[in-house]
């Protein structure tokens, strides 16, 4: 698909649009005039200044028919700044936009136009500037076309978040340690895990480990340095039961060693799936101090887990809950994930209902992101897909059966690249929310991390609001330049150093 652009420019908005209906097109920009042929799908935009006016208009191209809206707006002299007329020449682009492909294809993606990632975050702000809940909802259904039902999600939401965010301390942070590997590989997976499948990855992952420790000694001396207080602990990866229970209680006997692990708030290790799963390995982290856990079935349909790659069955995630339970676990995380390849709405709804029937703490619904599926499996053609409203119809049942059970939405962010950037949304029964989940969703609180692939985001210590230090993303990397991961951890000396000069020179002027 071409997009001309004729006066104005706001290429990512528009694609971005595009892509809620067709997440797999690729695009191509004209900046020029354009010479716009009925041979090829293209979008048409304008904004012409006329007279006192602005005149927008969008012409849309599909399967050789033409579809056009206009609007006029008021004069650039209206608006407070040239960013707000922007804006708003932007918003009415967007929405004409939106109601031509809504009209051609029959499909109204859930969240309009609002394409962030964090739109829990627009409710949060506009509160905290004092404007009323109806005010706010109103500006995003009418302006932004939001639905009812998103915006009761994202509301509800962020009633969940309020006394946790207010919890927060200013010098506390997160702990988090990357275990990239995995038994085999899910044909989904969009995570840097690597499978251990021989002998030879097992002997580098005994390597890995030894590093990590070294890793988490050094972190736990700079969090000292700076006086940072541990909040919350979270192991995640891959999948951290690939490790053998030997090697996982070395990781985590680390973490004791050299943190106050009595004092977190929160201590998560992800156990993923179940065919990783064993009483020793469960014991060593109930011992070390986790409180929380996570088995994640994605679905309970037997067939979609064959599909997807993973070696076990849904049977095999209910014993893995009952053992976790039986080792003393109370909070427990189900995922479970919406437009897997093979499944269909009515297995969806069996799976969540059968989440439900084992009643964990928290149930965790993603959205699959199609561009990967459409890469894998993709059966049917994808316009009919998006007419079908399957993964948007999926995560709808998932709210209103979830709400029903006593679950809360507690943290939300859109994914990318899904048929109506739909949302991953993390469910919880009262007083079970995963503090981690959403101080590190909203980068409000400060993460180091430990391991290949993990970023450590420092929050409101340097010159920049959040200050990011990467270590390498693959663990043979993270092993062969072992020393430069220590070494990027002294950078956050020099930005905490920064930040505090910074404050005072502000505090002087
Ligand atoms: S279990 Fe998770 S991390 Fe491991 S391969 Fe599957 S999707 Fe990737």
């Amino acid at each position: 698909m071409t997009i001309y652009f004729n006066g104005q420019q706001f290429k990512y908005e528009l694609e971005g649009i595009c892509k809620l209906f067709f997440p797999v097109v690729r695009f191509e920009h004209r900046f020029e005039e354009p010479v716009a042929s009925e041979e090829h799908d293209y979008v048409l935009t304008c904004r012409d200044v006329q007279g006192e006016n602005t005149h927008l208009s969008v012409t849309v191209c599909l399967d050789g028919e033409k579809t056009a809206r206009e609007e006029t707006i008021a004069p650039e002299i209206s608006f407070g700044s040239l960013r707000e007329y922007d804006q708003e020449c932007e918003r009415v682009l967007c929405v004409m936009l939106y109601r031509i492909l809504e009209e051609r294809l029959g499909v109204s993606p859930r969240w309009g136009i609002l394409t962030g990632v964090r739109p829990v975050n627009i409710i949060q702000r506009e509160r905290k500037a004092g404007k009323p809940d109806e005010e706010i909802r109103a500006g995003l259904h009418d302006r932004f076309l939001v639905s009812d039902e998103k915006l009761d999600l994202a509301f509800l939401t962020a009633d969940t978040q309020e006394p946790m965010l207010k919890e927060l301390k200013p010098d506390s942070f997160s702990l988090y340690i990357a275990i990239p590997f995995c038994v085999s590989r899910c044909s989904y997976c969009s995570f840097v895990s690597h499978a251990i499948t021989s002998r030879k990855a097992t002997d580098k992952i005994d390597e890995y480990v030894t590093l990590l420790c070294r890793e988490i000694e050094k972190t736990a001396q700079v969090a000292k340095d700076e006086h940072l207080s541990l909040d919350t602990i979270y192991v995640g990866g891959g999948t951290p039961t690939a490790l053998s229970a030997e090697q996982l209680k070395r990781v985590l006997d680390a973490v004791a060693a050299y943190f106050d692990v009595p004092h977190v708030r929160e201590y998560t290790v992800e156990a993923g799936r179940a065919d990783t799963i064993t009483r020793e390995k469960l014991m060593v982290i109930k011992e070390a101090g986790a409180t929380r856990v996570s088995i994640n079935p994605q679905t309970f349909e037997d067939a979609v887990l064959q599909k997807i790659g993973r070696k076990h069955t849904a049977q095999d995630v209910v014993d893995s809950y009952e053992l976790a339970k039986e080792c003393g676990f109370t909070m427990i995380n189900m995922d479970l994930i919406a437009g897997l390849p093979g499944d269909t709405y009515e297995g969806f709804c069996r799976s969540l209902d059968r989440a439900v029937s084992l009643d964990p703490a928290n149930i965790t619904v993603h959205t699959l992101s199609i561009k990967r599926s459409a890469d894998l499996f993709f059966e049917t053609s994808m316009r009919d897909y998006v007419k079908s409203d399957m993964t948007g119809r999926m995560t709808a049942y998932a709210q209103k059966t979830l709400i029903n059970a006593g679950y809360f939405p507690y943290y939300l962010y859109r994914q990318k690249n899904t048929v109506g950037n739909l949302e991953n949304v993390g469910y919880a029964k009262k007083h079970t929310e995963s503090l981690y989940n959403i101080y590190i969703m909203d980068e409000i609180q400060t993460i180091l991390a430990c391991g290949a692939g993990g970023v450590t985001k420092l929050v409101g210590l340097g010159t920049e609001p959040i200050s990011r230090i990467f270590n390498y993303k693959y663990h043979f990397e993270y092993i062969d330049r072992f020393e430069e991961i220590l070494s990027r951890k002294d950078r956050i000396y020099d930005i905490c150093r920064e930040g505090r000069e910074q404050q005072s020179k502000r505090q002087l002027d």
